[in-house]
């Protein structure tokens, strides 16, 4: 067993995120120690390798010493710096122009949160204050997907599309809407085309019966990360970029796991080949070394907001943004993704890991294989022929979770009886069969 004591003090006073909190009393915790390159050691020294790059976050790998004496340089320099007053720091400034610089199009202003669910909360906030400097202040209605995740806050957790962020919270809000997801392997549609018209089709008519000058703007993943690693069609986020355009709203890409080349480039959206009208990142912006987030804007945005506040104060800010420390971190971890090779080897070992996976589909349990770069999915059915979900049992997720585990690998187990996968970029081919070699056995296991 892991230190008692410390198994007591958690379980006696540590609230843990989406937790069944009377089976965690039960249940306990495990306690990672450390970790190195794409593997973590509990406490147990048990080794195990990291399918899930924590939560879709350290893209980079554990234990870089660059990114810690990034930190420590700045920690000693100086630990923090607000935003307010007109103050701020060199690593927040030097972060956001590099940031400005790659993303696609102009997406040239950076706000920087704490973390995902905030940076969806300022885009929201911005938004109402762009319509309102617009002079169409009606426009309050958000619209997201179906299976869509975009976090945890109170608004966040409204356009999230999962029930359980929703029941005994009092959400959505009525200014929340959804439309149905593209799910391509649960989709009815049989060509990618047909899915992509339905996409267009239903925002069309969501935003017809909300009323057409009622709608702010349309969230949408790149890649539905929370709601079961679901990647859309190609051209899917293009076309509904262009609805956005032709509808009048805004268009935000929430790449918060599509990000930091996750899927390959480090924005999805380069990919799409599309400018949204706003991006939220968080995650692999600093690998999870330091909480950091931040929200892009285009210049149209920008210029619309700064226009219409004046010399007024736009009241939207924490104590926390734009951190010197994770700025910092930001900054060494951007070069790392570039100069440090981690981009290249996320590609190349993104083709690795897919071509492993798709291996499996010879199993019986395997009804569907999908992904894009290192972000992938295997969904598990019990009937090839009609889908059929693996049956509802209390809890599946965890059970898949805790085989997985005692077989030395960490991966997502959706409830719904999908595995998801978001190694660290730095994988060796080692690593990544490692992978999928013990993703067999777990399937195995649960046959
Ligand atoms: N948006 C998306 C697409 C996410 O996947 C997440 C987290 O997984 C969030 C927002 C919320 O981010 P955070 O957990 O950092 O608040």
């Amino acid at each position: 067993m892991y230190a008692n004591s410390i198994v007591e003090l958690d379980r006696a006073h540590l609230i843990h995120p989406v937790a069944s909190w009377r089976s965690h009393e039960k249940a306990g915790v495990r306690l990672l120690q450390s970790g190195k390159g794409a593997w973590v050691t509990d406490a147990l020294g048990r080794q195990l390798v990291d399918g899930f790059s924590g939560l879709w976050c350290v893209n980079a790998g554990y234990g870089h010493e660059s990114i810690v004496e990034a930190a420590t340089r700045q920690m000693r320099e100086l630990p923090y710096a607000t935003g307010y007053f007109g103050l701020g720091s060199e690593p927040a400034a030097r972060l956001a122009a590099e940031l400005a610089e790659r993303t696609p199009g102009d997406l040239n202003h950076v706000y920087f949160t704490l973390g995902g669910s905030d940076a969806v909360d300022s885009a929201v906030r911005f938004i109402r204050y762009y319509f309102g400097a617009k002079g169409e202040p009606q426009r309050d209605q958000f619209i997201s997907l179906e299976q869509g995740y975009h976090g945890s806050t109170t608004v966040g957790a409204g356009l999230t599309a999962l029930p359980v962020f929703h029941n005994g919270f009092g959400l959505p809000f009525p200014w929340q809407h959804k439309i149905a997801s593209h799910y391509p392997y649960r989709n009815r549609a049989t060509s990618d085309a047909e899915i992509i018209a339905a996409s267009v089709a239903a925002l069309k008519a969501k935003v017809a019966e909300i009323g057409p000058d009622r709608v702010a703007a349309f969230f949408a993943e790149p890649i539905q990360g929370s709601g079961g690693v679901i990647v859309p069609p190609h051209g899917w986020m293009k076309a509904m970029r262009e609805t956005c355009r032709d509808l009048g709203i805004l268009f935000v890409a929430d790449e918060v796991i599509t990000g930091f080349g996750r899927t390959g480039p480090l924005l999805a959206s380069s990919e799409d080949d599309i400018v949204p009208d706003l991006v939220t990142v968080a995650k692999g912006l600093t690998s999870g070394y330091a909480p950091m987030g931040a929200v892009f804007l285009t210049e149209h945005v920008y210029q619309t907001i700064a226009d219409g506040a004046g010399a007024s104060l736009v009241g939207h800010g924490f104590t926390y943004s734009a951190h010197p420390v994770s700025a910092a971190v930001g900054l060494e971890v951007l070069r790392l993704y570039e100069e440090g090779g981690l981009l290249e080897n996320g590609r190349a070992m993104g083709v690795r890991l897919l071509d492993g996976l798709n291996g499996l589909r010879d199993h019986p349990l395997v009804g569907d294989v999908r992904g894009r770069g290192m972000l992938a999915a295997v969904e598990m059915v019990t009937d090839k022929e009609a889908k059929t979900p693996l049956p509802a049992v209390a809890e599946p997720g965890r059970r898949i979770f805790d085989r997985a585990w005692d077989n030395g690998l960490i991966i997502r187990a959706f409830a719904h009886g999908v595995l998801g996968f978001a190694p660290p970029l730095c994988c060796t081919e080692a690593d990544i069969d490692a992978i999928v070699e013990r993703t067999r056995m777990v399937l195995d296991l649960t046959l």
